[in-house]
């Protein structure tokens, strides 16, 4: 049923369905696999309406174009694109062949040596591990870093597009423009949404996800091994035991916003509703020290979330122009962070006094407004 819905969604956009590979002989699984199964999890854990498995359609589009779509029709449906969770994945784990990004990683003392992974295809994934000379499981330190920023990014894709269904933009657009998918691209007039509308909407969707994402960080600290080796090579502001998760967890996102930016360049898409990635990420950043220090969860000051956040966002820019063999612009950087950010989100903010109460309604679930 889910999935006459799914199928419907795609055949109004001209897509295909991704038909996730089957799992190979010796327990790989392919990466799309293992992420439907965490997204279906997750989705359950935030609402109760998403607790029965057919009661909301989920997958993905065999496309090129780094994007995504949410829907409603008899149903909750959420679509990404094949290409964004590629890109994400090749990106982490080409990052961690490269021994000079992180070389603490490999410090033997902080972490145990292991041997870098054995080369195989790419995106199916060993269910169960292969063993060590010593029979210990073979699990070695750079993919398992690589993995914990992949859950992260595609974390928040998935929220980014949950975020449009809670907050009532899909159900907006319908109500404008009858029923109809919300995309990320392209900007279309016929969707009758003014670009200050469409900008805030998608500012709304990114603090639903960066809220959420956090969450589960607090919750699962999925970085905690890297503290020790973080905190040697960078002088950072401590934060219990949560450091390394806040600054990977900005690392990823900040990621995410740069290889879309990368896409964007790419495809020379004219209109796009969301800002450079240095902004956007400076953006959030103001509803993510809110949330942590209000929840008791963090003891950092909005200046030192500035710095930690500054900090994890220029090695990803370092780390991404490094490995495309380009030079970074820190200055391009910088400059979002002094008071463009403040800008922009009064412009968010201009649009949302009128915006705010036409969304009031088709709001569900308790999600606070950035
Ligand atoms: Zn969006």
């Amino acid at each position: 049923m889910s999935e006459d819905i799914f199928e419907a969604a795609l055949t109004s956009l001209g897509l295909k369905k991704f038909e996730v590979p089957a799992p190979k002989l010796g327990n790989a699984v392919h990466l799309f696999q293992i992420f439907t199964e965490q997204a279906r999890t997750r989705l359950a854990g935030i609402s109760d309406e998403y607790v029965e498995a057919d009661s909301f359609a989920f997958g993905f589009a065999e496309h090129r174009a780094f994007n995504a779509f949410a829907h409603r029709t008899s149903k909750d449906i959420i679509c990404l694109y094949s290409t964004p969770l590629r890109v994400l994945w090749s990106f982490f784990n080409a990052m961690m062949d490269n021994r000079q990004i992180f070389p603490w990683v490999d410090d033997v003392e902080v972490l145990g040596g292991t041997a870098p992974a054995p080369k195989g295809d790419l995106f199916f994934l060993r269910e169960t591990l292969p063993l060590d000379a010593a029979g210990a499981p073979f699990n070695p330190i750079r993919p398992r870093l690589a993995r914990a920023l992949f859950d992260v990014a595609a974390d928040f894709l998935l929220l980014h597009e949950l975020g449009h269904l809670r907050n009532g933009h899909v159900a907006l657009l319908q109500q404008r423009a009858g029923a109809r998918p919300f995309r990320e691209l392209p900007y279309e007039e016929a969707d009758k949404l003014e670009i200050p509308e469409a900008q805030a909407l998608e500012f709304d969707a990114d603090g639903f996800a960066v809220q959420k994402v956090f969450e589960r960080v607090y919750k699962d600290n999925p970085f905690l091994e890297f503290s020790k080796g973080l905190l040697k090579d960078h002088r950072l502001a401590e934060d219990g035991v949560h450091t390394a998760s806040w600054y990977f967890t900005w690392f990823a996102v900040y990621s995410v916003f740069r290889l879309f930016d990368e896409a964007m360049e790419i495809s020379e898409i004219p209109l796009r509703m969301q800002p450079p990635a240095a902004l956007r990420q400076a953006c959030l950043l103001p509803a993510v020290a809110a949330m942590t220090g209000r929840s008791g969860w963090s003891g950092l000051s909005l200046q030192e979330w500035v710095d930690l956040a500054t900090d994890a966002g220029l090695e990803a820019e370092r780390t991404l122009t490094g490995l495309r063999r380009m030079k970074p612009d820190p200055h391009a950087y910088l400059q979002a962070w002094n008071g463009g950010a403040f800008d922009q989100i009064g412009l968010y903010l201009d649009t949302w006094e009128t915006l705010g109460p036409q969304l009031a309604p088709l709001r569900r679930g308790a999600t606070l407004v950035v």
